[in-house]
């Protein structure tokens, strides 16, 4: 037996033990909390800090008396000592990783439930806010029973725990039994909070709850299958947001949300495979990220497609309860689902999870027989670059096709770099029929068509035979394709007007993006103002028939599909949505969906005036998303010194250093923007090191946004000699990253630029 006494310190880094501030009737007092994950138990207490090296813990703590204790497990013993001093012993804790141990110390109000199967469920607030945990109370205590459904084992404590915490570097984590979470991530209020701020609480909820599984009661090995925990938690934090708000359309939104988002890094040289060697903290901080998260959770998806939902489920019991209080690898989890499916998992998955990157598959029909596709694949690379053999790799794809005959996707598997598929008689008559690969969008890949089976599908967009997932997924292949200059921007255009009828939130969104990107590239072109007029369309008629306010029976995605749209315009430049934008601003008379958007266009289109009285709103406001709001805004403004005044204000003491990253975020998207920022970011790095110290997630973040709105090889030139003078290894990863992106921009407006402007000329 070892007994070690030790004292540490109660730092302000939001990692180990640390402190947090909270305002009570505006005096300021102060909370202690833990955050250990990754590697961070061991700021706390001597311990062997690694996810294989799990142990029992009894934890126990000596607190001032008007001060309340948390900790995994319930007390077992509160006893005063005299002083205003008590004593409180937690139970012991089954055996567990020590990055998932927990306590925390301070005043907190709380709302409770039990679910049916009999968990205590508590959502921790701030003083007088316990109104606010009822959302995520609600959506709490449902989800822990459809987990304990969908994966067959009962919740494995005695009771779960969440609580939210002012100062917080990620977004939520999953302590067992006690998860912390951003009070963004948490809080609700009825009133004052938009639909997005809770499909936010819903998704990150579940995904919590889904690790008391998956991550807590089977861990990963070691950090570089850290994708078991992250991907399969979004995936099935997903999966209970949409059981529980199917008005969501949770997995059409998912295509775009996660699914595109990895594509798009996925895509890239500096990209990294899901499953990759770690050797020590920075690096394991670098790898939560949308690959691990997004991709990851997107190839969990796709394999689900492939089994089956049952065999899926039942693998996944196999898999929980073999390695229930124990460690896995990513093969223990393809032999639990080989077992319960029968077929060759490890065989299909591995290139996805071990090789970086993904394939583009061209496809074409056989003009003499149209059942017949002749299909390449080769990985695709978003710089235009030709992937060298090293580079390359052949994955196994699965293949939905549909048509106009199919009413659900038929799947049809593909395994060559060069090779045919058939597709079922009675699907294709015609070589003039309009065929979606990918169907579903379940295959992480993209699919780049023969000009005729394009010109064949969009028709089919129009006129909405496809649906809004396939969609989605057109265009944003499309998009990706045309950046790496397979396809031609004006193609991309000409592709567009398919989707000038379209009214869909979910596709809308999409169409909102793949427009901002393409003009953050060409607004420099002197036709930017046709641009806008072109892009503006898709959106004024949705702005006109929505209104500005909620209608009885507006459902969520209205809601949504309102804000969208009115942001989207006023960002196209539309004059008459802006004014009213202006003129909502000054009489206060809007939505809470809405206000977000609101602040956004009056700082921007307005000056000093709307500029301090957004200021002032940020220091009044009591729900923490709205600050945010708030404090976005300010950074909308284009004005050069108040942009300055932003970004100083964001590195001053009354931002709290978890929300820093939303300064570079919200001063750039525009070329000057992000000139404006970078110098910044360069004058004041020391700042910025300094304040992120112990969270290279966040630094990362930063220089992402500071740095990637560039244009020209000069300024990746000039980043790259930045880092070079000032290595971030704990931000290595994102700032190649950033390069390779500045650099596929660049060639993208020098390759295009003349297109663009002729197909805005001649149109
Ligand atoms: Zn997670």
């Amino acid at each position: 037996e070892l007994e070690i006494h030790f004292t540490g310190t109660l730092n302000d880094k939001m990692a180990g033990f640390y402190r947090s501030k909270y305002i009570v009737d505006g005096e300021e007092r102060w909370m202690a909390t833990t955050q250990f994950e990754s590697t961070d138990a061991r700021r706390a207490f001597p311990c062997w800090d690694e996810p294989a090296l799990k142990s029992k813990f009894r934890v126990s703590l000596t607190i001032p008396s008007h001060l309340s204790a948390l900790s995994n497990m319930p007390v077992a013993k509160k006893e005063e000592r005299g002083d205003k001093q008590t004593f409180y012993a937690f139970e012991e804790t089954p055996i567990m990783s020590t990055y998932l141990l927990a306590f925390i110390v301070g005043e907190f109000d709380y709302v409770e439930d039990k679910t049916k199967e009999g968990v205590d469920v508590r959502v921790y607030t701030p003083l007088g806010k316990s109104e606010q945990g009822k959302f995520a109370l609600h959506m709490a205590t449902r989800t822990l029973s459809f987990f304990t459904e969908y994966f067959g084992i009962p919740y494995p404590l005695p009771k779960s725990d969440m609580i939210a915490i002012a100062d917080f570097s990620s977004g939520a984590m999953e302590n067992w039994g006690l998860i912390t979470y951003r009070e963004t991530a948490l809080l609700i209020d009825e009133k004052n909070s938009s639909v997005t701020n809770k499909q936010r609480v819903a998704y990150v909820v579940a995904h919590e709850l889904a690790h008391q599984w998956f991550g807590n009661l089977v861990t990963m090995e070691w950090w570089k299958e850290l994708w078991l925990n992250e991907g399969f938690a979004t995936w099935v934090g997903n999966l209970a947001t949409a059981e529980f708000y199917p008005e969501w359309d949770i997995w059409t939104k998912f295509s775009s949300d996660y699914f595109s988002r990895a594509q798009g890094l996925d895509s890239m040289l500096t990209t990294h495979p899901i499953e990759v060697e770690v050797y020590n903290s920075a690096e394991i901080d670098e790898i939560f990220d949308l690959i691990s998260y997004c991709k990851g959770a997107s190839v969990i998806r796709m394999v689900a497609t492939y089994l089956g939902e049952d065999a899926f489920k039942e693998g996944l019991n196999i898999y929980l309860t073999r390695h229930q209080y124990a460690n896995a690898t990513t093969d223990d989890l393809w032999r639990a689902l080989a077992e319960s499916s029968k077929k060759d998992v490890k065989g299909f998955m591995d290139n996805w999870i071990k090789r970086p990157g993904l394939p583009v598959l061209s496809v074409q029909q056989n003009s003499e027989n149209p059942t017949e596709l002749q299909i390449t694949q080769e990985r695709f690379l978003s710089s235009g670059a030709k992937a060298t053999d090293d580079q390359n790799s052949v994955w196994n794809c699965s293949i939905g096709i549909a048509t106009d005959k199919t009413k659900e996707p038929v799947f049809i598997g593909f395994n060559e770099a060069n090779g045919k598929i058939s597709i079922p008689r009675e699907f294709v008559a015609d070589p003039s029929d309009w065929i979606k690969v990918n169907a579903g969008q379940s295959g992480f890949f993209f699919v780049q068509y023969s000009p005729e089976m394009l010109s064949n599908i969009v028709p089919a967009v129009r006129e909405k035979k496809l649906n809004a997932l396939d969609r989605i997924g057109l265009l944003s292949d499309a998009y990706s394709l045309t950046k790496a200059g397979r396809m031609s921007t004006s193609d991309l255009l000409e592709l567009l007007r398919g989707y000038q009828e379209e009214t869909e939130y979910t596709v809308l969104s999409e169409i909102s993006s793949v427009l901002r990107a393409v003009k953050t590239v060409f607004d420099s072109l002197p036709t930017s103002g046709e641009f806008d007029s072109f892009a503006s369309a898709f959106f004024a008629p949705t702005v006109e028939k929505l209104g500005w306010d909620t209608r009885s029976g507006d459902s969520d995605l209205d809601k949504l599909l309102r804000v969208l749209a009115i942001s989207a315009a006023s960002h196209f430049g539309d004059k008459t949505v802006i004014d009213e934008a202006l003129k909502r601003f000054e009489s206060g008379s809007f939505d809470s969906d809405l206000r977000g958007t609101i602040y956004k266009i009056a700082v921007k289109h307005g000056d000093i005036q709307q500029y301090e009285k957004m200021l002032e709103v940020y220091k009044d406001a009591d729900m923490h998303a709205e600050k945010l709001q708030a404090f976005t805004a300010l950074g909308a403004t284009t004005n050069e010194e108040l942009k300055k005044r932003t970004l100083s204000f964001a590195l001053s003491d009354q931002v709290r250093s978890q929300d820093l990253v939303y300064g570079p975020s919200s001063t750039t998207g525009t070329l000057d923007g992000t000139r404006i920022t970078w110098e910044f970011l360069k004058e004041h790095w020391s700042e910025f090191c300094e304040k992120l110290a112990a969270s290279g997630y966040l630094l990362a973040r930063c220089i992402q946004y500071s740095a990637s709105g560039f244009l020209s090889e000069d300024k990746a030139a000039e980043v790259e000699e930045f880092f070079a003078a000032n290595p971030t290894p704990q931000a290595d990863r994102a700032i190649q990253q950033t390069l390779e992106s500045i650099r596929s921009k660049a060639s993208w407006f020098t390759r295009d630029g003349e297109t663009v402007q002729s197909f805005f000329e001649s149109s």
